[in-house]
């Protein structure tokens, strides 16, 4: 990781200078370099631009570059920040850097609201959090019984709706998951503390390239 400044990474579309973005996130300049190396090969694992699409995104998260996958979906369009359509590197860094374990607890609570708002409308009603259930229980090959994910969503709802008005407010999540930190668990990556020498493997993924070609 010695030789990062080179001309051709400076000239490269959306570079952002390693040391700004280590200023402003959890990650150590050599962190923010190894990231780059990483963007470099997902950004160009269908179409080389320097920006990582949508297609780019899911072949990198699941192997494949299905569509459909609501969970993706969404995360893919909270870490396109500037709506663009497409992730470029400082939106690569910034966002993971809310999944950092030494990320501030608010930024994490807000990633997830809007993780499970998927509609973006300032409430998590009923029907999102059972399509956000039924994906993580999908990924996860978990199988449920429709009266059992009820059972939770009800739970979910008697705990944190403190309003009873049937929906989640920014605030109501808040205190919930504060009190309920587990809900957070998804929102940390232990290995973001490591990825200098954790990412080699899943950057050089060998399927990557099967796919591209
Ligand atoms: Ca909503
Ligand atoms: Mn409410």
């Amino acid at each position: 990781m010695g030789c990062f400044a080179s001309k051709n990474q400076k000239q490269f579309l959306g570079y952002e200078d390693p040391i700004q973005l280590a200023s402003q996130t959890a990650f150590s300049v050599s962190e923010v370099e190894a990231l780059f190396e990483l963007f470099r090969s997902i950004s160009s694992s269908i179409i080389d631009d320097g920006l990582i699409s949508k297609e780019e995104f899911h072949l990198a998260l699941f192997k494949d570059k299905k569509k459909d996958n609501l969970f993706a979906n969404r995360v893919f369009t909270l870490f396109d920040v500037k709506q663009k359509g497409n992730i470029d590197f400082g939106d690569f860094v910034r966002s993971l850097n809310v999944f950092h374990p030494n990320a501030a607890q608010d930024d994490k609570i807000d990633f997830s609201f809007r993780l499970y708002d998927l509609d973006g409308n300032g409430f998590i009603d009923r029907n999102e959090v059972k399509q956000m259930l039924n994906v993580l229980l999908n990924e996860s090959d978990m199988h449920l019984a429709t009266e059992t994910v009820d059972l939770i969503i009800d739970k979910t709802f008697s705990e944190a709706d403190a309003n009873h008005d049937g929906k989640i407010d920014r605030e109501e999540w808040k205190t919930f998951v504060t009190r309920n930190p587990a809900m957070l668990k998804i929102m940390t990556l232990p290995y973001l503390r490591d990825i200098t020498t954790t990412f080699p493997s899943f950057v050089f993924n060998s399927e990557v390239e099967d796919i591209a070609t």
